[in-house]
């Protein structure tokens, strides 16, 4: 018999499957009675320090390894405690449809087949979702980066003076310049560093005391600018900053950037998707004339990681940055190859099928679900800052816009550095009794832990829970009830 790498024995692999799959299940099922997380024991640690396996084993040999070392210690984001960073909180329907789109194993560079045309329908859908036409491009990413970089490449080489692809950044008659708020995610960085314009090329303007964009400042900065010799390009406004979840004020930064004659680009990776929720689609207005939008599915829609989105609104331009004419890629009058590329919309040649479990999952639950769940995390954010407001040992650092809380434990009588080690500890501790997982950051200066309520499983009484162990874990500290802190004042 040819060896391949099908089971041998179709059976025993069914039998195993089904087994993981019933686990999987059982294990969601009771996801609330476990803790958030738990840290690796060293035997875990040690049994991922293995020599590369030679000779096959048993599926089920396989497996019974995967849950005990692997999947008994995850991140703990599907926990419906998990308020850590932004992150999604996953979905079994979401983790079939990733084990359906495997088994289908379609490469969505593109061609003439069902997935293809799935995620042609899916960013159909994103766009009616985020307000943009029916004609705009878009294109399926790893996340927001990935969507964030690919937009940002398309507005640097619309707004270039020359053909940037053919002659390269050198050839530029001015240095393009890119404006984004001091709140701007990292990945921003990254981008117009990757794109050769160097972090210089990203301006940073100031925000006012909820975390928005400074208007004025902008406009200023722009000016300041042409005067300087720049060329001002791109306008980066966020909708949902990574720290405090503020929106910038987009209708004010559209007017400017059409005056402008600049690229608006919105990064809507935390806030883009509430447009689906009906009290709070308010907030975004002015999102739908951006020239570009990133969002991520992977966050407020909680599909399993991977899975972002760009939208470009002139589709001609989403091209010029990407379509390449490779003779081994020409397309056929018929068949496998009789359509266009998606590999033209981005970075990747070869290409996953994201959009499965996008479909599905929009499928089965339907938008206006999508919406009450996200309407609801925006709602239990203000619940949280109500709670924390009428507690006289807590303290609200920002305001809040969608799901992201920032605060501090604050007993009174402690300075900022002492504050900042306590409440770092707090959080430590509370993350190692797998009680709730708060991250932290830095609030113009002020230095707070911060809930991220990006989360479908999230009740009211989860709040409950999160505030009681915060005071007793902070009231512990305080009064040197925990040994282990006596260092921490010392
Ligand atoms: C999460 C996030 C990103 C990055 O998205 P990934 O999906 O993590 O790559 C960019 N911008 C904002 C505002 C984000 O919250």
């Amino acid at each position: 018999m040819t060896e391949t790498l099908d089971p041998d024995d179709w059976g025993a692999f069914a039998r195993a499957a089904h087994a993981a799959l019933d686990r999987a299940i059982t294990e969601t099922a009771s996801l609330r009675a476990r803790p958030v997380w738990r840290p690796m024991p060293d035997g875990v640690r040690a049994a991922l320090r293995q020599p590369l396996p030679q000779q096959p084993q048993a599926l089920d040999t396989v497996l019974d390894e995967a849950w005990q070392t692997i999947l008994s210690y995850p991140m703990g984001n599907t926990h419906p405690r998990f308020w850590m960073w932004y992150m999604g909180a996953s979905s079994l329907t979401g983790a079939l449809a990733d084990f359906l789109a495997a088994f289908d194993g379609s490469n969505l560079g593109g061609g003439n087949h069902a997935a293809a045309e799935t995620e042609r329908q899916v960013i159909d859908w994103l766009k009616e979702i985020a307000g943009f036409p029916s004609g705009a491009s878009g294109t399926l990413t790893s996340g927001g980066s990935a969507a964030n970089l690919i937009a940002l490449t398309v507005a640097r080489n619309e707004a270039a003076e020359i053909d940037l692809r053919a002659e390269g950044l050198a050839a530029l008659p001015r240095p393009l310049r890119f404006y984004a708020s001091d709140q701007v995610h990292g990945c921003h960085q990254k981008a117009v560093e990757l794109l050769g314009l160097g972090n210089r090329a990203l301006r940073r303007i100031p925000t006012d005391a909820a975390c928005r964009m400074d208007i004025a400042a902008l406009a200023e900065a722009i000016a300041e600018d042409r005067r300087a010799g720049w060329q001002p390009a791109c306008v980066i406004a966020t909708a949902g900053t990574v720290n405090t979840g503020a929106i910038d004020p987009l209708p004010a930064i559209a007017d400017l950037c059409r005056g402008e004659g600049l690229w608006l680009h919105v990064d809507g990776c935390i806030g883009a998707l509430a447009r689906l929720s009906a009290d709070h689609r308010h907030l975004l207005d002015g999102m739908e004339r951006a020239d570009s939008l990133a969002l991520d599915p992977h966050k407020s829609l909680h599909v399993p990681f991977e899975a972002g989105c760009v939208l470009i609104r002139d589709p001609q331009a989403h091209l010029r940055g990407f379509a390449l004419h490779s003779e081994y890629l020409d397309p056929s009058a018929r068949g496998i190859a009789a359509a266009s590329w998606l590999l033209d919309l981005g970075l990747q040649t070869s290409r996953g099928f994201r959009a499965l479990k996008i479909w599905m999952m929009l499928k089965e639950q339907g938008v206006d679900r999508f919406g009450r769940i996200i309407g609801r995390n925006i709602d239990q954010a203000h619940l949280l800052a109500a709670r924390i407001n009428g507690e006289p040992r807590l303290e609200l650092l920002a305001p809040v816009t969608l799901d992201i809380v920032c605060f501090r434990y604050n007993p009174g009588g402690l300075d900022a550095e002492a504050l900042e080690t306590l409440n770092t500890e707090i959080m430590m501790r509370l993350q190692e009794a797998g009680t709730v997982a708060f991250s932290d950051t830095t609030v113009h200066g002020v230095h707070g832990l911060r809930a991220a309520i990006c989360n479908h499983r999230t009740t009211d009484e989860d709040l409950d829970i999160a505030v009681s162990s915060l005071l007793a874990t902070g009231d512990a500290l305080v009064s040197g009830g925990l040994t282990a802190q006596d260092t921490i004042f010392q």
